[in-house]
Formats: C-alpha cells, sequence, structure tokens
C-alpha cells in the first residue's frame, strides 16, 4: 500500500487538527504551510536533540519538556479528562508527546501526528487548560483508534497553500463536530470549555455588528480565507457551525446565548444569501448522513470537498495500524 510521504502527512494533518478557538484559529495564517511546518520540525528536531543531551534547557520540545507539561495536565486535568488521555494511549497503542508550543501559535493546541517519528506531538500554548487536552486526545482517538477518516492530498498533486487552507476547513468543522459531541459526553460545559467563548464574542457578536453596519466582505470579520480564493467557504462553515450548535446544543446554552446565535444566523441569512444558500446544501449532508460515525462522517467529507471542487487534490483516506504500533496514512483511492 503506497505510503505518504512526510510532508503529504503532515500537510493533511495539521490544519484538521488544530482546536478551533474562535478568530485566532480562522487568521489566514492557519493552518501552517506545509514549508514551514518542515522547517519547524526540523528546529524542534534538534532541539529535542540537545535536550536528551543532558542540558536541562528550557526549549519548546523534548523530553524535559514533555515531561513538565505531561506532570503538569496530569495535576491539574479532571479525572475523566485524565482517563481520556491515558485510555487513548493504550488504545492507540502511541504516547502523546507534549511540546511547548511557539508564543506566535494562533492556536492555544494542536495535535499533528508525526510519522517519521510515530508520535502523536501535542503543540500546547501558553494558557492551555485540561480541556484544550480532551479536545486534541479525542481527535487522536477518532482518527487512530475508531477509523474515522481524513482529508489528505492524493498521489502526485501539487501542493497548494489554498488548498491546503481549503480543505483543512472543511476537515476542522467535520471533525469538530464529533470532538464537541463526545466532550459534551464526558460531561464538559459547551458554552466556555466545548467551545470556547471567543467564537460567540468574535463571530457572534463582531461579524454580526460589521454585517448589521453593512461592511464589505473584506472587511465583514469573516475574511480570513478571502486572499487564498475560500473566503465563500469560510463564511459558510460558520453559519453551518452556528446552525448545528442551536440544533444539536441549544438546551444546554443560555438565553442570552441562543439569542446571539440566533442573531447571527439572521443577519447572515440576510445579508450573505449566496454564502446562506451554499451552506444550506452542506446542513443537507449532515440531515443526510450521521457525522458520529465514521462511514457518516467520511461520506460528509467527501461530498463537502466535492461542494467546494477540492476532490482532484484530496479524497478521504484513513489512518491504518502496522505492527508495533505503527500508523501509516495510505493515498486516497
Ligand atoms: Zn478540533
Amino acid at each position: 500500500m503506497p505510503r505518504l510521504s512526510r510532508r503529504n502527512i503532515i500537510s493533511s494533518l495539521l490544519p484538521g487538527l488544530a482546536r478551533i478557538t474562535g478568530f485566532d484559529a480562522r487568521s489566514p495564517e492557519r493552518p501552517v504551510s506545509s514549508r514551514k511546518t518542515i522547517w519547524r520540525l526540523l528546529v524542534l528536531t534538534a532541539l529535542s536533540g540537545m535536550a536528551m543531551a543532558g542540558d536541562d534547557i528550557p526549549g519548546p520540545a523534548g523530553p524535559a519538556v514533555d515531561a513538565r507539561l505531561r506532570g503538569s495536565f496530569f495535576e491539574q486535568a479532571r479525572p475523566a479528562i485524565s482517563n481520556l488521555l491515558v485510555e487513548t494511549e493504550n488504545l492507540g497503542g502511541r504516547k502523546m508527546v507534549f511540546v511547548a508550543a511557539e508564543e506566535g501559535e494562533s492556536v492555544v493546541a494542536r495535535c499533528p501526528y508525526d510519522v517519521e517519528r510515530q508520535e502523536p506531538r501535542i503543540f500546547l500554548r501558553q494558557g492551555w487548560l485540561d480541556v484544550d487536552v480532551a479536545h486534541e486526545a479525542m481527535h487522536m482517538r477518532l482518527d487512530l483508534v475508531e477509523g474515522f477518516g481524513m482529508l489528505a492530498w492524493r498521489r502526485d498533486v501539487r501542493h497548494a497553500d489554498a488548498v491546503l487552507a481549503a480543505f483543512g476547513r472543511v476537515q476542522t468543522y467535520v471533525k469538530d463536530e464529533v470532538v464537541h459531541a463526545r466532550l459534551v459526553k464526558m460531561g464538559l460545559k459547551v458554552d466556555g470549555e466545548v467551545i470556547r467563548p471567543n467564537l460567540f464574542d468574535s463571530i457572534y457578536r463582531n461579524a454580526t455588528r460589521y454585517m448589521e453596519e453593512g461592511r464589505d466582505r473584506p472587511n465583514d470579520g469573516m475574511a480570513h480565507l478571502d486572499k487564498l480564493g475560500y473566503g465563500v467557504l469560510c463564511r459558510v462553515c460558520f453559519l453551518v457551525q452556528a446552525e448545528l450548535l442551536l440544533n444539536n446544543y441549544r438546551d444546554k446554552l443560555s438565553p442570552g446565548r441562543i439569542a446571539l446565535v440566533e442573531k447571527f444566523i439572521c443577519t447572515f441569512r440576510a445579508q450573505r444569501p449566496a454564502e446562506s444558500a451554499r451552506a444550506d446544501k452542506i446542513l443537507e449532508l449532515f440531515r443526510r448522513n450521521d457525522v458520529q460515525t465514521p462511514a457518516g462522517h467520511d461520506e460528509i467529507l467527501r461530498a463537502w470537498a466535492k461542494v467546494e471542487g477540492l476532490v482532484k487534490f484530496v479524497g478521504v483516506t484513513c489512518y491504518r495500524k502496522e505492527q508495533e504500533s505503527h500508523y501509516t496514512l495510505p493515498f486516497p483511492e
């Protein structure tokens, strides 16, 4: 079975596995380009080598950092969340490696699977909470243990950053529907834990106001992918997420929050009709397929990628566990 190169794998993973934390996570810098990622990994490799040489210097990666962050996680995490991590590591046969993220990271946590090292590496930025680790551990569980699929580059296609950003966006929104449902089932709070306040404040509050003011698209608070030519997709994602949030968790949100999301939806539908029509197509996919099952989830990924004209570049594939819990990600068929 063909395997993806290191570059293929890393670039196919990064976008899908970054925690959605609202405005920050949707900046155009995200997802990181594969070149930048490789460079970072090389730097991290060098630093981790230094740390292994015995210097306990503070650095972003290495056994000392891993031990420190892991220790701090187990000190502060609630039992359900510690259990989730330990159980997932046992089921997957791989330990999560904790890495300190760079200051400038726009997401608080992300967890790409590094196939060269055969390590799920969780990058945590200052200010991380146990729920951020829970979110990433849940991604790892769905992808490595439960057979949920991924969008990944097809063989022999050119890897354009714009396409990467687009399929990363689709993937993040679909996968997070599953992650969020699982975290809610674990007893985490929808408002503030599963969904961070940023989404309500940056998008539902601010973007609504900007649209009401009649601002043009480049200035409407949802322009994150405009320069890459995927502005429609970006806005569609916000509406899809808002509709699903109310459908699935209305009873777990305060009246104030519900009113905020409803106003966003209503304003969006009035001001952005083309994007709304596109979002309705995607919402129909969610109605027809159960995103909470691997088959339904993968079908939504496939069909949404098709709506966006991405299937020439990417397809759905799934991690394969081999000897000694080594994982490969075959090219999509
Ligand atoms: Zn996520």
